[in-house]
């Protein structure tokens, strides 16, 4: 017997694999601009995009201010001169939007999903880039509704986020849905602010350095379907 009648997904770094699209769309652009990848720029510029994206999630910086602030210091950082934040940051998008590479299967699992549970995305990144990525990767025709915080006028971790979700969704039993995310201060600290069964999907097995209450825990995305029924 099903536990959970909806499943939340995370997109970046649960469903798909962001890191790997990070860094094949960072290297596009630079090659684009005839730039030269120096050592651990690449690494840098991933620590430098958490942290701001970090910030916004705390409400502490806006989008615009994510989106270009994190190239600009990264060129800050590494003496590069002459290139526009903002239209580094437009091609960034558009490549990010177009490299897509599966986690574990995730699309063939969505599939099996979908014939009995209701399936959202729920994520945190920019419009043109996830619509874009959930279309060439195949999720928009799998999942029942796709929110986009951009859209939405919140973000995960706020509460508003959620309760709109909900609302378009017109659902209302919330002991029904669970969230699967890699994030702990977007995807668990959300799902306990909306009062719904959070899933860690922890595949490098970190530790919970956060507050935040986790009710089950993954390290493969396959592991989800012990989870949602009862034994
Ligand atoms: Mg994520």
């Amino acid at each position: 017997m099903k536990k959970f009648d909806i499943i939340l997904w995370d997109l970046d770094d649960t469903l798909l694999d962001f890191a790997k699209s990070e860094s094949h769309a960072i290297k596009t652009c630079f090659e684009h601009f005839d730039l030269s990848i120096q050592e651990g720029m690449i690494e840098r510029y991933s620590e430098i995009n958490l942290w701001h994206w970090k910030k916004f999630e705390k409400n502490e910086l806006g989008k615009m201010d994510v989106l270009h602030g994190r190239f600009r210091e990264l060129f800050e950082e590494y003496g590069i001169k002459g290139l526009s934040p903002e239209e580094f940051q437009l091609l960034y998008q558009e490549e990010l939007g177009g490299t897509y590479f599966y986690n574990d299967q995730s699309l063939d699992l969505c599939k099996k999903l979908a014939k009995e549970f209701d399936q959202y995305i729920v994520t945190n990144g920019i419009v043109i880039t996830q619509t874009k990525k959930l279309r060439l990767s195949g999720f928009d025709q799998i999942m029942n509704g796709i929110y986009i915080s951009e859209l939405v006028g919140y973000q995960k971790p706020q509460k508003e986020f959620f309760e709109a979700c909900f609302e378009q969704s017109k659902t209302t039993d919330r002991d029904k849905i669970i969230i699967i995310g890699d994030s702990l201060t977007s995807d668990m600290k959300g799902g306990n602010n909306a009062g719904i069964t959070t899933c860690w999907y922890n595949p490098k097995r970190k530790k919970n350095t956060e507050e935040v209450r986790i009710d089950y825990e993954i390290d493969s995305l396959g592991q989800i379907e012990n989870i949602l029924y009862f034994n």
